[in-house]
């Protein structure tokens, strides 16, 4: 194992990408992806400096991050939420949770926390800029009403946006994608809204993470770089 080369190399990667937008490595929040991997890689990751990991399963979570208390700073949850599954996430204290796409689970989040007296849950929302029907994200062209609805929700905090790049080989259809985040990351930083800050702007993965960057991501979800191929269970 050489995870600790790994993320060395990596804080390289993302400090070359921040400075060409006169940013620096301290200005990119690293969220590792620890998805499929198990406790002593994870532990070893956190042993390196990480602070903040990610998965994707609720279930998988489940099993894994109690183990890990004390031993990070933040667990976001990056993955599809199905409404079902909230009240197995929430005891997890996720400290965002970068996938709401739909009003509905939003609203029974909320109303799982009114009823559990839980503190304020800070989100993103997910956007398909892709257009690939097989990925989940809201179409650009709903964003809008969707975060003015959930903003009149009251104990949702929406802090920013979230995507997942084209998976292509084409670079320019990669950067697109981001570029359309970025661009209603800057609309909506304008508006109004209550309970909504655009604060992070969290795009960018193992092969796409250094455009997300120069397309003016602050937050990346690496996991590949830092950890190898996933190990699937069979
Ligand atoms: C798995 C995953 C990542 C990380 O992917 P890598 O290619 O391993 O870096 C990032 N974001 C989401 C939502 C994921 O599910």
């Amino acid at each position: 194992m050489k995870i600790k080369e790994n993320i060395a190399e990596l804080n390289r990667r993302i400090e070359i990408a921040a400075e060409k937008t006169n940013r620096s490595r301290n200005e990119i929040k690293l969220i590792a992806v620890t998805k499929t991997h198990p406790l002593p890689k994870i532990e070893e990751a956190l042993d390196c400096d990480l602070q903040f990991i990610g998965e994707n399963k609720v279930q998988e979570a489940e099993e894994k991050i109690p183990k890990l208390q004390g031993k990070y700073e933040e667990f976001h949850f990056i993955g599809h939420l199905q409404s079902n599954k909230i009240k197995k996430l929430m005891p997890l204290k996720p400290s965002l949770i970068h996938s709401i796409d739909k009003f509905s689970t939003a609203k029974k989040l909320n109303n799982y926390i009114i009823k559990q007296q839980l503190p304020v849950q800070e989100i993103l929302v997910q956007v398909n800029t892709s257009g690939e029907e097989s990925k989940f994200g809201i179409n650009p062209r709903d964003t809008e009403a969707l975060i003015e609805k959930i903003s009149q929700l009251s104990h949702l905090q929406i802090k920013g946006l979230m995507t997942i790049g084209l998976f292509t080989d084409d670079e320019k259809k990669i950067r697109k994608c981001f570029q359309i985040l970025k661009e209603q990351f800057e609309k909506f930083k304008k508006m109004p809204w209550k309970n909504v800050q655009m604060k992070y702007l969290s795009m960018g993965m193992t092969n796409d993470f250094e455009i997300a960057i120069e397309e003016g991501a602050n937050m990346i979800r690496v996991g590949t770089a830092i950890f190898g191929a996933r190990e699937y269970r069979g």
